[in-house]
């Protein structure tokens, strides 16, 4: 690991000043993704500021009914607010899904949206890597390479990545809102669907975030019913990523709301294929994954995703 220097930041508007000021910071919250992409010198910060003591750690009522949910507020916490558990129990049930008891103790709202993708060969620094090293090119495409749990839509000849996150997918599937300071200390709201990135040519950016802006809150509009589910289908039982994972919010009439995860660089859906709900999941499917590129190791995912919701369809 490099050496880098630290302090306690004592506000956001501090922290995110901070972070714009000195070049070559960044945060650190749980840091459970960032110390060990530090040990293995993907990420070299010369400075952190740690973002713990910025009394982000709450959960609130919003005037609208629905809950603002502050950015260093713990996975855990989180997943067992018995308000969140009532009224959105689909994130409740993603958050369960990722990780281990021991990190979600420890992983905070904003570094769960922050985590960094876990192709294997973004880890692997003897191999080439457009995301760790723009312009070196992507071993995830070259002939043979292991493939299976990248991207099949969303996805670009740069990098074929996928966002690891299942949190991310409920809060999708829930129409949440991010806030964040910028560095001269205004607010700013940004759907979560327009947060990630795609990688197009630049698969080293993945939000929209600017350099020094900081996530303060993620914001849950008031509670739309219906029957919520989060399934995750993965390679072992525990402690796993998804290969794909499906947030679905169904009402009465048939009509809803659908988010996929491990399919693209960031949760994936659209209003055109929640409007296909009523007609079943091969319709949904077809119109959510239409344009996808899959490799020939994960176009499995199609199918999987196509019968995991037609499954969670007949529960629901
Ligand atoms: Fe890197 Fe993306 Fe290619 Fe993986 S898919 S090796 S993260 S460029």
């Amino acid at each position: 690991m490099r050496a880098f220097t630290y302090e306690k930041a004592a506000s956001p508007q501090a922290a995110a000043a901070r972070a714009a000021e000195v070049e070559g910071a960044t945060f650190i919250a749980g840091g459970t993704n960032l110390l060990d992409l530090m040990k293995l010198e993907i990420e070299t910060p010369v400075h952190l500021i740690d973002v713990n003591g910025t009394g982000l750690d709450t959960i609130t009522e919003t005037a609208e009914g629905g809950l603002r949910i502050g950015a260093m507020v713990r996975n855990t916490a989180l997943a067992a607010d018995a308000r969140v558990r009532r009224d959105w129990p689909v994130l409740t049930r993603a958050l369960v899904a990722g990780a281990s008891g021991q990190l979600r103790n420890k992983a905070t709202t904003a570094g769960n949206l922050l985590q960094r993708t876990r192709c294997p060969y973004f880890y692997d620094t003897a191999q080439p890597c457009n995301k760790r090293s723009p312009g070196a090119g992507c071993a995830a495409l070259t002939e043979g390479a292991f493939s299976r749990q990248l991207g099949v839509i969303g996805t670009s000849d740069a990098c074929i990545a996928t966002h690891p996150s299942d949190m991310a997918v409920g809060l999708r599937v829930l129409d949440a809102v991010i806030e964040t300071v910028t560095p001269a200390g205004l607010t700013r709201t940004i759907p979560l669907a327009d947060f990630h990135t795609l990688p197009g040519a630049t698969p080293e950016r993945e939000t929209v975030l600017m350099p020094g802006e900081m996530i303060t809150a993620v914001i849950l509009p008031a509670p739309v019913g219906g029957r919520q589910a989060y399934h995750k289908v993965r390679d072992r039982a525990s402690y796993a990523f998804a290969l794909v994972s499906v947030a679905l919010i169904r009402q009465p009439d048939g009509t809803g709301r659908v988010a996929l995860g491990g399919v693209a660089p960031r949760p994936w859906s659209s209003a055109e294929a929640d409007a296909e709900l009523p007609n079943g999941a091969r319709a949904v499917i077809a119109t959510l994954l239409s344009g996808a590129r899959p490799t020939e190791e994960n176009a499995f995912k199609i199918t999987l995703a196509e019968r995991t919701l037609a499954a969670m369809l007949q529960e629901a």
